[in-house]
């Protein structure tokens, strides 16, 4: 189907296969062309691209992706969308659909096997599990190249403030640059969301450094709490001094530690 965003077109395939969004899996469905159009020109997609997509919908993004990349391989949790996806995307040679939780997705072996050179993640995230998804894609190690994702826009400005630190801001640090593309309004969604999304951009530079994850999850488990007290459940009786040997004073926040005192004290693993 040509335009699958046109609202005619979006009506006709609900109404067609009795799909209700739901609330559940964190379905809006997007129904401006034109946005769509937009948001796949910012990204770095070409013929050598393979696009990985999560959450398709009933296609209207991946459509338009799928003529500007070499292929799309996309991961739909809601099975419902089987027979609409079929016939949406027909006309579509290059892309795979694969009906699995992303959270459960080998994503470092999608990207290995999938034989092209240059791999994005693009995706209209489903809202209830943006952090989730985010952290599953950066501590799966996968050689991608950039990350492009819708979520919602106070999500996006958290995530791109440069004073902002949480173990999320922090992985995306050690893997590269944020930055905040567009702002998209609530009512180009069908059921339209309470709030306006944006579109967020991790541009990759770094291989992501696996001891992160654990030190920052011990580290933020009461973020009210102070590094020194964090941190004594896991280095015991050495957590002044391993915290003295990276110079980082104990009694800190976690928040008020930057990316390099996490790397440092990784070393202590
Ligand atoms: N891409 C479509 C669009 O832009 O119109 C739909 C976006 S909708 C916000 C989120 C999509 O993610 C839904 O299709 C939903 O079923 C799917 N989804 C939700 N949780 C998922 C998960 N854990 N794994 C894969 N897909 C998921």
């Amino acid at each position: 189907m040509k335009d699958i965003a046109k609202k005619s077109n979006t009506d006709y395939l609900l109404n067609k296969y009795q799909i209700k969004a739901s609330k559940k899996f964190g379905q809006n469905f997007l129904i401006d062309l034109n946005i769509i159009k937009k948001i796949v020109e910012t990204t770095p997609v070409d013929l050598e691209t393979c696009v990985i997509e999560i959450g398709p919908g009933i296609g209207a993004l991946t459509e338009q992706l799928a003529m500007k990349a070499g292929k799309v391989i996309c991961f739909e949790i809601d099975t419902r969308l089987k027979d609409v996806l079929d016939e949406s995307l027909s006309e579509y040679q290059n892309i795979d659909i694969i009906f699995q939780d992303f959270l459960t997705v080998d994503l470092k072996k999608i990207v290995e096997e999938c034989g092209y050179p240059k791999v994005c993640i693009v995706a209209n995230l489903p809202y209830y599990i943006t952090s989730d998804i985010l952290e599953h894609i950066i501590t799966s190690q996968a050689d991608l190249y950039s990350i492009h994702a819708m979520v919602q826009k106070e999500v996006a400005q958290k995530l791109t403030d440069i004073h902002y630190n949480s173990p999320l801001t922090l992985m995306i640090k050690c893997i590269g640059n944020i930055s905040l593309d567009m702002i998209i309004s609530k009512n180009v969604f069908n059921p339209a969301p309470h709030i306006d999304s944006a579109i967020i951009s991790i541009h990759m530079k770094e291989k992501y450094n696996s001891l992160l994850t654990e030190i920052l999850k011990k580290s933020f488990t009461q973020k009210r709490k102070t590094i020194y007290n964090n941190l004594k459940q896991l280095f015991k009786d050495q957590t002044n001094q391993i915290l003295s040997e990276c110079h980082i004073n104990p009694q800190m926040r976690p928040e008020q530690l930057t990316l390099s005192d996490y790397i440092e004290l990784t070393k202590y693993l």
